[in-house]
């Protein structure tokens, strides 16, 4: 079975938000202060989320990441991560993203369990701006999670940088230098406009191009042929046999929608074709009416089929969605 949209992408990537509540406050992404959350009775429970994992397995999605919010400030997410285990091998790959804080305490569970692969959000290697940036002084937990991922058998870890005009692009050769030491897949990721403060500006993007033209001049990169794929991130390796890998993602100066796979489970359970969708779609409303099984498997296939073309950020008219990506799971 595979699931396609309106225009032939293959739809094999399912990110699932379990929380949009969170303990860091990333600028990029939550406000200071306290959000208005979403009411409990309206996340959808870890029984419903196997169900409806099920229905989008047997319609032809291969991966499953869980996300937020923090994912790990839900309870339990190992059962969850269990129970979405029992799908494989029609589900191929459970991953999770995660800013760390809670992980090293799970970090054995969450593999006995059945996650394939994490990936640990690291913003800044020096403490005082890792607090400017995310609000915590956390930067010594991502490093306990960086380790506990290694101990526990994860590989590769990959790591998500977001860079931010003025705020991190200083630090981008000692994120290689880091990557290169702990033999991490560094991502370095665009900022997109999806920011709670509504402050994004195309003068804080960091272009991919920048990004690696800058660690390039330190540490000559080789790209890795074929590499983006259907996925979103162009690899390089370092052109001197080093340990370690550099990704890049840039969805706003080079947008890969035409290969995109995904669509998005909202913690309250709403269909996200795009992160940048103005539109949700109910699922959850559908599974708790006691709808058939069939019934939401072809209310899935048609809200694929509404999937967006393209990414307007670059349009004069484009409208910065309600939601942050904290609430739509990045
Ligand atoms: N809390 C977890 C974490 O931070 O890893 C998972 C959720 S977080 C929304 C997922 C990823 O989205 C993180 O790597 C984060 O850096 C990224 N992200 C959040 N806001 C973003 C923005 N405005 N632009 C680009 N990436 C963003
Ligand atoms: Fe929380 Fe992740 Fe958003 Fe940072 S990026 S505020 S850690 S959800």
């Amino acid at each position: 079975m595979s699931l396609k949209d309106a225009y032939n992408r293959k739809i094999r990537d399912l990110r699932i938000s379990l929380t949009d509540r969170c303990n860091f406050r990333c600028f990029y992404c939550l406000p200071h202060g306290e959000p208005s959350w979403a009411k409990k009775e309206k996340l959808l429970t870890f029984e419903e989320l196997e169900y409806v994992s099920g229905i989008f397995v047997s319609l032809g999605i291969e991966k499953i990441r869980l996300t937020g919010g923090e994912p790990l400030i839900r309870r339990d997410v190992p059962i969850l991560v269990e129970k979405l285990s029992r799908l494989k091998p029609a589900l191929k790959d459970i991953a999770l993203t995660t800013n760390g804080s809670e992980f090293p305490r799970h970090a054995e569970a969450l593999r006995s369990a059945g996650l394939d692969r994490v990936t640990l959000s690291l913003d800044s290697l020096d403490r005082k701006n890792f607090e400017d940036i995310t609000g915590v002084d956390g930067l010594r937990k991502v490093f306990e999670a960086i380790d506990a991922a290694k101990a526990t058998g994860f590989a590769p870890i990959k790591v998500n940088s977001v860079i931010v005009r003025g705020r991190n692009d200083h630090e981008l050769i000692d994120f290689a230098a880091f990557a290169r030491e702990h033999s991490l897949a560094m991502r370095f990721i665009e900022f997109m406009p999806l920011d709670s403060g509504h402050e994004w500006s195309r003068e804080m993007v960091v272009s991919g191009k920048e990004i690696r033209e800058t660690i390039n001049s330190e540490f000559p990169l080789e790209l890795i042929e074929n590499s983006r794929g259907s996925g979103t991130s162009w690899k390089y390796r370092f052109a001197d046999g080093s340990p370690g890998e550099i990704g890049i993602i840039a969805p706003v100066t080079d947008m890969f929608c035409g290969q995109c796979s995904r669509i998005r489970l909202t913690a309250d359970g709403q269909i996200r074709t795009c992160l940048f969708s103005n539109v949700e779609h109910d699922l959850r409303g559908i599974v708790r009416s006691g709808a058939a099984r069939n019934e939401i498997a072809d209310f899935i296939e048609e809200v694929v089929l509404k999937k967006e073309p393209r990414h307007y950020i670059n349009d004069a008219e484009f409208i910065q969605p309600e939601r942050t990506m904290s609430f739509i799971g990045g």
